[in-house]
Formats: C-alpha cells, structure tokens, sequence
C-alpha cells in the first residue's frame, strides 16, 4: 500500500484553529481503511476546556462514531507533538500509528517531558513518525504567538 500523508488536513485544521484565536494545532484520525474519521482544531478557549486538545476531539469523535473506546488500526496525525494527556488517551485508544509534525519541547509528552510511551505504565505504544510537515506546523504556531504577542 502507497503511504499517504494526512497531514495536510491536520494542518488546514490547525489554520482553522487559528482563526478561532486558539492555539492551532490540528488533527486527524484515519481508520484502517484509510478513511478520514475525524477531524479537529483545539477548542479549549471556546469550550473553556483545558482537555480540548484537536487529539482528545478527534479520538472523542471517532470512539462515539465506533461505539467503542478503543481504535484499533486507526492512525492519528497531529501538527504538534502531543503533550502527556493526549499522549495517554492515544495509547488508552490504542491507536495505531501517531504521526506528528512540530516537536514541542515545552509542553510535549512524548519526546519531552513524562515520555508517556517510555513509561513502564503505557499499557500500548504506537508507532510514531515525528517532524512530519514539522516546518509548516512550527510557522503556524509561531505566526500564531508573534501576531498576539503584537
Ligand atoms: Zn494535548
């Protein structure tokens, strides 16, 4: 099977983000047929929900469409490293393959930070492909903090 990327969807919804004055980072969940089943921005000013992350909305969106809590075979693209709540909920759905773009040093929970995969607790570790679009996602989020810091 040709690999195909997603991750332009994932980054037309962190545009969208944006747009709504929140962080953007967007995401997409793809389901083993290769089928997009969910896509989202984060929404946490919005929904005044700090686990409104574009990860939890889509693995929410995807779980209730499935009438299931767990997503086997499906593949999560995100623009920006998840932080360690996303982390946990993707290994908690167990998702397939995480395919992420910027690195987040910061507040990421993967190569940062907890490590969430690393940890002896992850019950399920995904495959995961970072720096995927890594320079459009990273513009995107600096654009994003120069033009509120204006
Ligand atoms: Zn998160």
């Amino acid at each position: 099977m040709v690999f195909k990327s997603y991750m332009n969807q994932a980054l037309d919804q962190a545009r969208a983000a944006a747009l709504r004055g929140e962080v953007p980072v967007g995401a997409v969940l793809v389901d083993p047929a290769g089928q997009v089943v969910a896509a989202a921005g984060n929404r946490t000013r919005e929904q005044s929900d700090p686990t409104a992350h574009a990860e939890i909305a889509v693995i929410r969106a995807a779980c209730a469409a499935a009438g299931s809590e767990r997503l086997p075979g499906h593949d999560l693209y995100v623009t920006l490293e998840p932080c360690a709540m996303c982390a946990a909920a993707i290994a908690a759905a167990r998702i397939r393959r995480l395919y992420y773009g910027a690195a987040d040093p910061k507040s990421g929970g993967v190569a940062h930070g907890a490590r969430v995969f690393t940890h002896p607790q992850a019950h399920h570790v995904p495959e995961i492909y970072d720096g995927i679009a890594a320079e459009e996602a990273e513009a995107l989020l600096r654009r994003f903090f120069r033009d509120r810091r204006a």
